[in-house]
């Protein structure tokens, strides 16, 4: 059930690129009022379903924030909030440019004063160029976390719990010495275990070791966009405003997915965390992406700020376990008609053939 339609909102932010700076302000507020307006009403929709006991204490002060909304209050107090994380990192000896895209993407972070976490794969960065490249992200300030050295599916049984805490083990004696270290978990596929008891094994050990799992609420399938843009750019196409907006519409269409599961199954909005990866297109067009959320009024925090909010502490009883945590919540309570959520391209491929990409 879809209870807006974001897509006029994006046009006219689309159309104000056009505009000059004088109308192009206006259309902005137009567009922030509409997007304010429309949570607001989402807020006000799920405090209406969930008093249904009675308690009227959300009610009120969701319809005071409605008028609000009305007479053109902006996207301030209406405010979603996302931070950024990277996964993967770069192999300088099989990716001819690695330092080229590590630099790029540092470049945009710095730009729009953003502070992002890192999770690399150890075995990807286990060389002096790929660590220095890892090291370029910790001494501008950005957190560290682990990926594992091996990048194992600890959704498949060949995968026993012993051998994947040792990867992980592994994985953080290579990384350790960097300033911004942060024994933060990020799954491999985002996958937690497909038993309960191997699910549960890690995590004990998790609890013993003080590593806390780095689950993400916006998961998206940028690096499939990713190697579409390489692809089409090798096939001679410069054109690269229209990737862009391809690109950027995916990317804001999956954060208000997630967006509006977690306003149906939390009946609230929480930090998010978006899944990217270091890689060509995010290279080519992270400060476009940070501008996009910025301009739309979403506010950017640090990854570690974001894990502050609740659910990152949540440990849903779902098997197999694993993917964004909203999507996993929304599991577990038995929510119908759940979207798959393996961010693999099946979804994208048809619209980007259509697209001519
Ligand atoms: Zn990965």
């Amino acid at each position: 059930m879809r209870h807006f339609r974001p897509i006029s909102v994006a046009r006219l932010l689309t159309i104000r690129r056009s505009l000059e700076p004088r109308w192009a302000r206006r259309v902005g507020v137009v567009a922030v009022r509409i997007s304010a307006w429309r949570s607001a009403r989402m807020d006000l929709a799920a405090a209406m379903r969930h008093d249904k006991g009675g308690g009227l204490l959300l009610f009120f002060p969701r319809v005071g924030l409605l008028l609000l909304a009305i007479v053109g209050v902006p996207a301030v107090a209406f405010a979603q909030t996302i931070s950024f994380t990277f996964d993967d990192g770069l192999d300088a000896g099989q990716v001819e440019n690695a330092a080229v895209l590590n630099g790029q993407i540092l470049a945009a972070l710095r730009a729009h004063a953003v502070k992002a976490m890192l999770f690399p794969i150890g075995r990807r960065v286990d060389s002096p160029q790929s660590l220095s490249l890892v090291a370029e992200w910790s001494a501008a300030g950005h957190a560290v976390g682990n990926h594992t050295y091996t990048h194992r599916n600890l959704g498949t049984a060949p995968v026993t719990a012993q051998e994947f805490t040792a990867d992980v083990q592994r994985a953080d004696r290579l990384l350790l010495h960097l300033p911004t270290w942060t024994k933060r978990l990020r799954f491999p596929y985002l996958k937690e275990g497909e038993t309960a008891e191997k699910r549960e094994q890690v995590r004990r050990w998790m609890d013993v070791e003080g590593y806390r799992p780095a689950y993400v609420s916006i998961d998206t399938s940028d690096w499939y966009y990713s190697q579409r843009f390489v692809a089409w750019r090798q096939r001679g196409e410069t054109d690269v405003a229209a990737f862009r907006e391809a690109y950027l519409d995916h990317l804001w269409d999956r954060a208000l997915y997630y967006d509006q599961l977690a306003m149906e199954v939390l009946g609230r909005r929480p930090a998010h965390v978006i899944l990217l990866h270091t890689n060509p297109i995010n290279a080519m067009f992270l400060g476009d992406v940070l501008a996009m959320f910025r301009d739309r009024g979403w506010a950017i925090v640090s990854p570690e700020e974001a894990f502050r909010d609740a659910i990152y502490s949540a440990r849903p009883n779902t098997t197999p376990a694993g993917e964004s945590i909203i999507w996993a919540l929304a599991k577990e309570a038995g929510k119908p008609g759940l979207r798959y959520p393996a961010e693999d391209g099946t979804y994208e491929e048809p619209l980007l053939d259509r697209k001519g990409f």
